[in-house]
């Protein structure tokens, strides 16, 4: 155990502390240090957990400690506090440094390189509100080598606004995050500032955006603006993409999804492999999901999409068996296409899967009105007054008036009517002496037909059904205690 021992600072890089604190006792930097306590350097500095329990142990720090501001580092990513990292996101080097803290510390043995400056995402000191400056030395593991025999640079003030990113980073870090939104709090560190950046990035910088050639206070501004969405839930970050695809420069169909939601959408599909993006990826394919028309069978961000959610014109055309061109004239009567919409913006649409086949097929089996009386087994009449009524319903609501020639009824509709009607009870032949059809009884001043009919099918008339004869034709009533009924009243 080294004594006297130099205080560890839980803000500074494990490497930092290691250096200060061989200066301190050898005077050399903190090979010497390791190598008096038999700890292998490169070990140490790529935070391989025996070296640093290893180190722990021999200056008689709590290991635990020490291992929290210990940055692993593998050849191709990283691990921070039992988190995976990418690369670039967080640095061990002593890269960037803020000139206000230094000059606070004192000379270069002093120099804390602090943890939070090695993340990507960090452009400013949150203490001093100056932005980092960079180092000599990109490769060095403190700073006293970093900046060799540097002068420390003028702060420079950041922009006034501080980030509020860097506020949670700060609490994430210090394990003083009370009040997380449950979705952030799931999240590694490098899930929410990413998705916070690319969120931000193409908001700001539209969908082609390139995020690594922003400056860092535009990488700052961007990280925060997602971030500000990021920390609501994510509810919130679904409205963001719904404003992404809504200011996509692409609005053909046929333009694909990396056009609708560009930059986000390329990194969740091909940049993001080494590092779990987290659940902004299942968000962004459900709103793909949800919004395009994805062949069944087809992969998106790494799932195969089973189920079809909405339809082109083109699909549905194949699905429905009706050519494009009926198909799109059909679409339009249907209301599904607006009437002002070009062929074009028509050609562009998306059609919802679950609501409009059935509508279609509804239309190819439907029954033109004057087919309907023989169908419902009425008179002409009849069923005049009922479409009047509004009984039975046309299967594309009427807009002008007049038009009757091309009114079509739902064949499902009508079976309902129907099935309605089979559901009375059969008359007893031996005993049917008073019991006339609705249009007998109608003529013999029991009411409206219509009424008539209607207190029928609800039960609040009593009636019978004719085994031989159809539909509305087929029903029988009492008609004398109908007319002393209506006399009575
Ligand atoms: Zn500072």
């Amino acid at each position: 155990m080294l004594w006297p021992t130099l205080p560890f600072d839980p803000q500074e890089t494990l490497t930092s502390y290691a250096d200060r604190l061989s200066m301190f006792h050898t005077g050399r930097g903190m090979e010497r240090l390791l190598r008096d306590n038999g700890i292998n350097l490169e070990h140490f500095v790529s935070g391989r957990v025996d070296a640093v329990t290893g180190f722990g142990e021999a200056i008689g720090h709590p290991v635990e400690a020490i291992r929290r501001n210990a940055i692993r580092v593998f050849q191709r990513g990283g691990e921070f506090r039992g988190e995976a990292t990418s690369k670039s996101f967080l640095l061990p080097q002593a890269k960037r440094y803020c000139p206000a803290c230094l000059a606070e510390d004192g000379g270069p043995t002093d120099w804390k390189f602090r943890l939070i400056w090695g993340f990507r995402h960090v452009q400013r000191c949150d203490r001093h509100g100056v932005w980092l400056a960079a180092t000599g030395n990109a490769a060095a593991s403190c700073l006293r080598i970093a900046m060799n025999e540097m002068v420390l640079g003028e702060p420079v003030q950041a922009a006034p606004e501080q980030a509020s990113y860097l506020d949670w980073l700060r609490d994430r870090l210090d394990s003083t995050c009370s009040k997380e939104h449950p979705w952030l709090k799931d999240q590694t560190l490098e899930q929410v500032l990413t998705a916070s950046e690319m969120i931000g990035g193409v908001l700001q910088h539209g969908h082609e955006v390139k995020l690594s050639k922003l400056s860092p206070a535009e990488t700052e501004e961007a990280t925060d603006i997602g971030f500000s969405i990021c920390r609501e839930g994510p509810e919130a970050v679904v409205e963001a993409l719904d404003t992404i695809r809504q200011t996509s420069p692409a609005s053909a169909v046929q333009a694909g999804t990396l056009a609708h939601y560009g930059t986000l959408f390329d990194w969740l599909e091909r940049r993001s492999n080494a590092i779990d993006p987290g659940p902004i990826r299942d968000l962004l394919r459900d709103h793909i999901v949800k919004h395009s028309a994805v062949e069944p069978g087809t992969k998106v961000l790494g799932v195969e999409i089973n189920e079809r959610k909405f339809h082109t014109l083109y699909s549905l055309s194949a699905e429905v068996g009706i050519e494009r061109p009926r198909l799109s004239c059909l679409l339009r009567k249907l209301g599904e296409i607006p009437a002002d919409a070009t062929e074009v913006e028509g050609a562009n649409m998306v059609f919802e899967a679950a609501t409009t086949v059935p509508l279609i097929e509804a239309f190819q089996t439907a029954i033109p009105l004057r087919d309907v009386p023989e169908y419902l087994g009425a008179t002409k009449r009849q069923i005049e007054i009922l479409y009047r009524e509004g009984f039975v319903q046309p299967l594309v609501p009427r807009t002008d008036r007049g038009s009757v020639r091309h009114v079509v009824f739902g064949r499902s509709h009508l079976d309902g009517i129907l099935d309605q009607i089979a559901g009375l009870p059969e008359k007893v032949t031996s005993d049917d002496e008073g019991l006339h059809p609705i249009s007998y009884a109608c003529q013999r001043g029991a009411g409206w037909f219509e009424r008539l009919f209607i207190e029928i099918l609800e039960g609040r008339v009593p009636a019978f059904r004719d085994p031989t004869k159809k539909g509305i034709g087929s029903i029988r009533v009492e008609v004398r205690p109908l007319i002393a009924a209506k006399f009575a009243a």
